[in-house]
């Protein structure tokens, strides 16, 4: 069996076509965390990439669902990474290029204690790396250290991959 419990994400893992644009093969894995099985499988896994990490941070939307479990598989505490606009100010933003256009991450700039604090960026999908590594850009700009990152699936063919530079990119299964 693969490492890592890609086989119980290659089962339950439901691919939508032309989602949410034409031409893009969207990755559901509603189905994986609503297995128990399968939710404590990728959230194990995610978390062995983390030993170092003493700090989560999830990623806006599904990205929070798996952080809060790695977080507590790691005994640590997590921090939401946000779309623009959802967090009360003070905010850091960081900025990035989307396909079409540009799109906003922000954590809390008031209340969380990210210097020198050594961070784990967990998120469900890495495509083309553009989201991973602004979340990332983010959290340096804070003050963190970031160990890694940890992903589900990984979309070989969008070279995310080669975008990340911020140390170990994890993924549990590559498509
Ligand atoms: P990117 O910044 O291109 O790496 O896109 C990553 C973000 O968009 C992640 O938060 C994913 O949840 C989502 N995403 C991008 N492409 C897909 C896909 N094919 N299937 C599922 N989610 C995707």
């Amino acid at each position: 069996s693969a490492p890592g419990g890609s086989d119980v994400v290659a089962r339950l893992t439901r691919w939508a076509d032309d989602f949410p644009t034409p031409g893009v093969r969207f990755a559901d894995l509603t189905p994986v965390f609503a297995d128990a099985e399968g939710l404590r499988t990728v959230v194990d896994s995610l978390a062995e990439a983390g030993r170092d990490a003493d700090v989560v941070a999830g990623i806006d939307a599904r990205g929070f669902l798996l952080g809060a479990g790695v977080a507590l598989a790691l005994n640590t505490g997590v921090i939401a990474v946000r779309k623009a606009g959802k967090l009360p100010p003070p905010v850091h933003r960081q900025s990035y290029e989307l396909e079409y256009g540009t799109a906003e991450l922000e954590i809390s700039a008031e209340g969380i204690a990210l210097e020198g604090r050594r961070v784990l960026v967990v998120d469900d999908v890495l495509a083309t790396g553009g989201t991973l590594e602004a979340a990332a850009e983010l959290l340096t700009r804070c003050g963190a250290i970031v160990v890694g990152a940890a992903v589900v699936l990984e979309v070989e063919v969008l070279s995310g991959r080669e975008r990340w530079k911020h140390g170990p990119l994890t993924t549990l299964g590559v498509v």
